[in-house]
């Protein structure tokens, strides 16, 4: 229908029976559930709907908005260290106050934030006409603007410089984040009293000695702003298993990371060797061809990405008994891959706000189905 004016609209909520039913599927699921948000106002709908804690706050989504894609686009350009660190300097109050927001909308429930992911080129402007502009907005030459946008080109973006790679390159991004991360923890445990517990995340490693660089710059500023604050502050760090590699060495990554979050939609792109992006072109064929049934990004490949997903949990428990397992990728909120997380001992899935309630009632039915202590 389409209205020649604003009507009545109301907050989407759970009620009446429904909420009723959601309690006694809470009741029975061991399976936790977090939400994947980025905004205070994502943090609190899925607050809503029962989310018990956030598993994936992508910071870069914070980056695109147009007020700070000026700073973003400056600190990318930058050719030196002191010129980044300046462009730095102005996105961290902005991704303080973020944080802060977060926080607060998710009170004493726990948050994972992930560290910047993207490839830095998706920051910049393309096309000449928008080059310009952002030339004349910093007053630089166009033709030298022009030659470093065309610099970061990759053929291969989601396979290039992006995840932990980019601090391994510019430690001042990690450092910058991670004193957002800490400093608005601080900031809201001294006002609201709320005991928060940051859970800082490092993404796409696939060898322990990047996590352990990229963890080395993160313990280093977290303590000195705890210091600093001279406030009791516990933060873990962890990282995404999201490449094959990372997966198969699961036992040497844990020595690094406090826990694990399945990143399942990199993990499936880089185990069938197809891009998210494109594979919706030619997959139509292989369901014809009776090939594939259903959509890897959509449905958790159980036979093969969920082999690695159960060895890795499995290497990751032998080294850190305690390690916690979530996932985040698309498949947290899909009910069959559930029921696979629960079945391989993964402690939470995280999902977009509106699948908490599918996801709270597929991880009970998972539990019902297949009884786990
Ligand atoms: C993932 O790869 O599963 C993930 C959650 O990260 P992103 O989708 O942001 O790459
Ligand atoms: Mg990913």
């Amino acid at each position: 229908n389409v209205y020649g004016q604003a009507i009545k609209t109301t907050e989407n909520e759970i009620g009446g029976h429904f909420k009723a039913f959601m309690v006694w599927a809470d009741e029975i699921r061991k399976l936790k559930v977090r939400t994947n948000a980025d905004t205070p106002r994502d943090a609190e709908h899925a607050v809503k709907f029962g989310a018990e804690g956030i598993g994936l706050c992508r910071t870069e989504h914070m980056f695109f908005d147009e007020e700070r894609i000026p700073a973003v686009r400056e600190m990318i350009v930058s050719k030196t260290e002191l010129q980044r660190r300046k462009a730095l300097d102005k996105l961290l109050p902005m991704q303080r106050e973020d944080f802060i927001g977060i926080y607060e909308a998710m009170e004493d429930r726990p948050v994972t934030i992930r560290l910047l992911d993207p490839p830095l080129h998706e920051f910049l402007p393309q096309v000449d006409e928008d080059i310009r502009d952002l030339a004349e907005e910093m007053e630089l030459n166009f033709e030298e603007l022009k030659a470093t946008v065309e610099s970061l080109h990759e053929f291969n973006p989601m396979m290039g410089h992006r995840g932990c790679r980019l601090p391994v390159s510019y430690p001042e991004i990690a450092e910058m984040q991670t004193r957002a991360v800490i400093e608005a923890a601080i900031d809201v445990k001294k006002r609201k009293g709320y005991n928060i517990v940051p859970e800082i995340m490092i993404p796409l490693v696939g060898e322990v000695k990047e996590l352990k660089f990229v963890k080395n710059i993160v313990v280093t500023i977290a303590e000195e702003v705890i210091a600093k604050e001279g406030i009791d502050l516990k933060y873990l760090v962890g990282t995404m298993i999201e490449i094959p590699r990372a997966a198969l060495t699961a036992d040497e990554i844990a020595k690094e990371a406090e826990f694990f979050s399945f990143g399942t939609n990199d993990l499936t792109q880089m185990t069938f060797g197809f891009s998210r992006d494109d594979a919706g072109k030619f997959l139509e064929d292989y369901y014809n061809n009776k090939i594939y049934q259903f959509d890897p990004f959509q449905k958790l490949d159980q036979v093969g990405v969920g082999k690695l997903v159960k060895m890795a949990a499995e290497l990751g428990k032998q080294t850190r008994p305690d390690i916690h397992l979530g996932i985040c990728g698309e498949h947290g909120g899909d009910p069959s891959s559930i029921e696979f997380c629960h079945n391989v001992g993964l402690d939470y899935v995280s999902c977009s706000p509106f699948r908490v309630p599918v996801a709270r009632l597929a991880a009970a039915q998972a539990q019902v189905k297949n009884c786990r202590k």
